[in-house]
C-alpha cells in the first residue's frame, strides 16, 4: 500500500483493533463504575478511536474533544504546546484522555499537568499505541492497546501527510520514512 512517496505494509488489522478496543472498554468500564467521568478525545488522530470505544463504555459520561494548539517558541525554548477547546467544567471530574498514539509522550505529559493544575479529581490516559520512547517517560497512560517498536503508522485515524485517516487497518512504514 502506497500513501504519497511511502511504502506501509499491514500491522494491525480492524478485527485485531476491534478486539483490543473492546478489552480496554471493559477495563475502562470496571475501573470508573460508579462514576462518571469525562473522555476528552484529543484531536484529530483519536476521533475513530475514541468513537468506537466510547460506545462500548457503558456508564453515564461525557465527551468533550481537545486539541494541541503549537506554536512556535524563542530558539531556546522549542515548539510549546498547550490544548484548546476545553469549554467543560472540569473542576473535580474524572478525566480520561483519549490518544491515539503516544510517541515520546512529551505533549501528553504537559497537557496532565495542565489539566492537574485545573482541580480535576483525576486525570489518567488510554491511548491505543504506545511507542518504545515513550515507554521512558515519567507520565504513563494507565490503558495501552498496543506497545510497538518506533514505527511510523497510519490508519484508523492517524495520518501520514493528511491521508489515510479512513483506512479501517493499520500500517506500518516500511523502511525509515525521515
Ligand atoms: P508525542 O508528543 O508523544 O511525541 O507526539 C504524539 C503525537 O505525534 C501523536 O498524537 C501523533 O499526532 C503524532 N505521531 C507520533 N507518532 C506517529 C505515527 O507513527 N504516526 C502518525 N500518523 N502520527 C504520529
Amino acid at each position: 500500500m502506497k500513501i504519497k512517496d511511502l511504502e506501509f505494509k499491514k500491522f494491525f488489522t480492524a478485527a485485531r483493533i476491534a478486539d483490543k478496543v473492546t478489552a480496554l472498554a471493559k477495563q475502562i468500564y470496571t475501573d470508573y463504575n460508579g462514576k462518571n467521568p469525562l473522555f476528552l478525545p484529543v484531536l484529530n488522530g483519536s476521533f475513530i478511536f475514541a468513537a468506537d470505544l466510547i460506545r462500548q463504555v457503558n456508564l453515564e459520561c461525557r465527551v468533550s474533544f481537545v486539541k494541541h494548539a503549537s506554536y512556535q517558541g524563542t530558539a531556546s525554548t522549542g515548539q510549546l504546546k498547550t490544548l484548546i477547546g476545553l469549554n467543560e467544567s472540569i473542576f473535580n471530574q474524572d478525566i480520561i484522555l483519549v490518544e491515539d498514539i503516544m510517541d515520546t509522550g512529551l505533549t501528553l505529559s504537559k497537557v496532565v499537568e495542565e489539566l492537574r493544575g485545573l482541580g480535576t479529581r483525576s486525570v489518567e490516559i488510554v491511548t491505543l499505541i504506545r511507542k518504545a520512547p515513550a515507554r521512558q517517560h515519567a507520565v504513563q497512560p494507565k490503558y495501552i492497546g498496543f506497545d510497538i517498536d518506533d514505527e511510523f503508522v497510519v490508519g484508523y485515524g492517524l495520518d501520514y501527510d493528511g491521508l489515510g485517516r479512513n483506512l479501517p487497518d493499520i500500517y506500518k512504514a516500511v523502511g525509515n520514512p525521515s
